[in-house]
C-alpha cells in the first residue's frame, strides 16, 4: 500500500465517520474532565472539511493539499482548544508532504510535523494529559517502524497502534494544561479525551491503507 493523495483522502472521510460514530464517547469524556464539548467540536469540523474535499472541482494534487484544507477547515470551524491545536498540526504536516505519495519516512516526517505543530500551539509536553501523550509515542513507535524498512502502511500501523497504548495510558495522569487542569487532582482516573480523539484520526488513517 502507499499513502498517495487518493489514500490521504479516504484518511478524510474515514477520519470524519470514526469521529462521528465516537461523537458520545468523546462528549463523555469531556464532560468528565472539561466541558462535554469535544464529540461536538469534532464532529462539527470534520463534516466541514467532508463537504469542502467532496466539493472541489479538482481533485487535489499532493498529499499536501489534503492536510491544507484539513487544517484551513479546522481552524475555522472548531473552537475550543482543539480546533487550534488540531488546525496547527496539520498544517505543519501539509508543509513537509508536498508530494503525491508517501512512504514509510515521509509517514513519520508527518507525524513528528503534526506533534510539533501541537507542541508549538498548546505548550504541553509528554505527561501533561493531553494529546501530545498520543502523539508523543505515536511518532516513537512510527520512527521505530520506519527504522526497521516499514513501509508507510506499517508506519502509519505501528503509530496508530501506538497513539491507543499512549490514550489509554492518560487515564491515571493529572492534568496540568488546558481546562481539565482546572480541576486538578480530580483529572485523575478519566482518559483525555483529546488523546482520545488523536488515536482515532490516526486508526482511520489505518483504515483507509486497508480500503
Ligand atoms: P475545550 O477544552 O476548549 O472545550 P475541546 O474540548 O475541544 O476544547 O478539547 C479539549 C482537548 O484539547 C483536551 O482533552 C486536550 O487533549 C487538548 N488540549 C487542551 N489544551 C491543550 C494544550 N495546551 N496542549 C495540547 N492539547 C491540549
Ligand atoms: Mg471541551
Ligand atoms: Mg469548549
Amino acid at each position: 500500500m502507499t499513502a498517495d493523495v487518493a489514500w490521504a483522502s479516504r484518511w478524510v472521510h474515514e477520519t470524519a465517520q470514526s469521529i462521528a460514530d465516537h461523537r458520545d464517547e468523546l462528549t463523555e469524556l469531556d464532560r468528565q474532565i472539561g466541558d462535554g464539548d469535544h464529540g461536538e467540536n469534532m464532529v462539527r469540523g470534520f463534516r466541514a472539511v467532508v463537504a469542502k474535499l467532496d466539493a472541489l472541482e479538482e481533485p487535489p494534487a499532493t498529499v499536501g493539499e489534503v492536510l491544507k484544507l484539513v487544517a484551513t477547515t479546522l481552524m475555522s470551524t472548531v473552537g475550543g482548544a482543539a480546533g487550534p491545536l488540531y488546525g496547527t498540526a496539520y498544517l505543519r504536516a501539509s508543509k513537509v508532504a508536498d508530494v503525491t505519495e508517501l512512504d514509510g519516512k515521509g509517514v513519520v516526517a508527518v507525524l513528528e510535523a503534526a506533534l510539533e505543530g501541537v507542541q508549538a500551539r498548546g505548550k504541553a509536553t509528554a505527561g501533561e494529559k493531553t494529546m501530545v501523550d498520543a502523539l508523543v509515542p505515536a511518532v516513537e513507535a512510527a520512527v521505530a517502524a520506519a527504522d526497521s524498512g516499514g513501509d508507510a502502511a506499517q508506519v502509519f500501523a505501528a503509530a496508530a497502534q501506538a497513539a491507543q497504548q499512549g490514550a489509554e495510558a492518560t487515564v491515571p495522569l493529572v492534568a496540568t494544561k488546558g481546562r481539565a487542569s482546572y480541576l486538578g487532582e480530580r483529572s485523575a482516573g478519566h482518559e483525555d479525551p483529546g488523546a482520545a480523539s488523536t488515536a482515532l484520526v490516526l486508526a482511520a488513517g489505518v483504515a483507509a491503507s486497508e480500503a
